[in-house]
């Protein structure tokens, strides 16, 4: 029997893993990339200067046993031969009047430290903390895709998940920011918002805590490339065929149905099914000319909100960070004076120190990693002109290394290399709409956890969306597992029983 055949639009996490399931499934699978050799997206590195700038990963949910989401990872391969660094510390919040909140990612003691610090919050400490460890018992529903559950899969999902339920209809209610303000002590007020994004619900700190006390959310050593290189690794192993340099133009389709697509170049390349893991605005109105759509997805990309999208500053120095704990949030320094970024104001100094991971720089030295979100029309216009451009990254790296050196002090003696990543770098590299580095924002007030986005469009047969575009909140193993879902569908659509196997 002839293999069916699926091409697949992008080769970042979530196209290589419909690839990897594609193959295990017997299907021909060719993903067209279109960068020149790289695999993994948003999930990638690049060298500077002995340097390596890890652009992605601060933590993987599943990197241990303790998630369902550890499976998914072994099938795909993504850990082999890898080291995961199991963090001490979540972060801290260092505030200039109230002190330092650090969080360990043990609960047990994050919770006795809170009530030290503040023992007038002490029941909003026990309520969240025992929200935490609810969430610690909670196995997510990952394995089938809510496409091709049944009833009873619906059924025993809810039984299942009954406690974790309720913690999603009280807690997504709650944005960061408003949570924080219900404390009185001054200092978690002002921490809870910086530690992820204010307007998130709380679910997601809660679930994020959760897998680190459980060890399952720790870093693979070797970073982000490495990651994405041991997918890309597997799926040439299952005999998936990979096309760099490959930037789709288009999606063909005939009498409603999708029959491959056509490449920058001008040739055209034919499949069964074709799976877009790619940008989801460019997917829709571009390579298929907004012809497939209805009111509702023309509703999310005019009303959801999206990831901000984020300068990113690598710098590197000739110097170690012995004896800080590794972490995986890093270290929000508050600001004596909030700073411009991009016409967007920033309260903190986010550091990320790589003192965990080694590869990433010669011996003695480290990288340290400063993100803020910023406004992408911004920097899309000043992209218009070389030389501003340049200068702008030039003095923001300036104002980072001062800023860093206040901190640390000699720090700006030891710099060694400095890189800046704009939002226009994203959208050169990735393609992804507006540099948005995660897709849609969940909060309270947009999108609710559990809600799920369709993978097709309407009028279009045989053809799927995978990746961060159909996954509000995105994120890694949210990515992969929609590649693994979008096979399912094809095979319950083939009649196929969906199979799945362990390197
Ligand atoms: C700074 C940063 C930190 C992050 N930290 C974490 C973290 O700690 N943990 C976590 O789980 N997640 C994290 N994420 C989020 C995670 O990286 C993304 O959600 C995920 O990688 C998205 O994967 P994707 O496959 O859906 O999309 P992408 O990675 O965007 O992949 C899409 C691919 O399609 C290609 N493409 C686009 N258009 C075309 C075209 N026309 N033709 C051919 N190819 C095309 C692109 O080049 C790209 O390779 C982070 C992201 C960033 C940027």
């Amino acid at each position: 029997m002839t293999e069916k055949s699926i091409i697949i639009i992008g080769g970042g996490i979530a196209g290589l893993a419909a690839g990897c399931y594609g193959r295990m499934n017997g299907f021909r699978t060719r993903i067209y990339e279109l960068h020149k050799k790289k695999p993994g997206g948003l999930c990638t590195a690049w060298k500077r200067q002995g340097y390596t700038i890890n652009g992605c990963l601060h933590w993987l949910i599943g990197s241990g046993p303790g998630s369902k989401f550890h499976m998914i990872w072994r099938e795909l391969g993504a850990l082999e031969g890898m080291k995961i660094v199991d963090f001490e510390e979540y972060g801290r919040f260092e505030s200039i009047a109230d002190g330092t909140l650090i969080i360990p990612t043990d609960m047990d003691r994050f919770e006795k430290r809170l009530i030290e610090i503040a023992p007038q919050d002490r029941l909003l400490i026990r309520e969240f903390i025992s929200a935490v460890r609810v969430c610690m018992r909670v196995e997510l529903p990952v394995d089938k895709a809510p496409e091709v559950m049944g009833l009873f899969d619906i059924i025993k999902m809810i039984f299942k998940n009954f406690p974790f339920l309720r913690i999603i209809r009280k807690w997504n209610k709650i944005s960061l920011k408003e949570y924080g303000d219900r404390f009185k002590h001054p200092l978690i007020r002002k921490a809870f918002p910086e530690l992820f994004l204010p307007d998130f619900p709380v679910t997601f700190m809660l679930m994020s805590f959760a897998w680190m006390h459980k060890k399952s959310a720790g870093y693979p050593v070797g970073g982000s490339l490495e990651f994405s290189r041991s997918i890309e690794k597997r799926y040439l192993g299952l005999g998936g065929e990979m096309h760099y340099k490959s930037r789709v133009a288009k999606i063909l389709t005939e009498h409603g149905r999708a029959v491959g697509i056509k490449l920058d170049d001008g040739t055209e390349h034919r499949a069964d099914y074709v799976i877009s893991a790619a940008d989801g605005h460019a997917t829709i109105f571009d390579m298929l000319e907004g012809k497939y759509i209805d009111d509702r997805i023309r509703g999310y990309y005019e009303k959801l909100l999206l990831f901000p999208p984020l300068v990113y500053i690598a710098i590197g120095v000739n110097r170690t960070f012995r004896g800080l704990p590794s972490s995986a949030g890093g270290i929000a320094v508050e600001l004596e004076e909030p700073l411009l970024v991009g016409g967007v104001e920033q309260r903190c100094l986010g550091v990320h120190i790589y003192n965990f991971d080694p590869t990433l720089a010669p011996e003695g030295k480290t990288v340290i990693v400063v993100m803020f979100q910023t406004d992408f029309e911004y920097w899309k216009k000043l992209r218009e002109n070389d030389e501003q451009y340049k200068a702008e990254k030039e003095k923001l790296a300036d104002t980072v290394v001062n800023l860093l050196d206040r901190r640390f002090p000699g720090l700006a003696a030891q710099v060694e290399m400095r890189d800046v990543a704009s939002p226009t770098t994203f959208v050169r590299y990735t393609n992804n709409w507006k540099g948005s580095f995660e897709g849609w924002q969940v909060t309270p007030k947009t999108w609710s956890i559990g809600k799920v986005m369709k993978k097709t469009l309407p009028g279009l047969d045989n053809f799927y969306m995978a990746g961060q575009w159909v996954e509000p909140g995105g994120g890694l193993p949210a990515v992969a597992l929609s590649g693994r879902h979008a096979i399912q569908i094809i095979c319950k659509k083939e009649r196929k029983k969906f199979t799945t196997m362990v390197p």
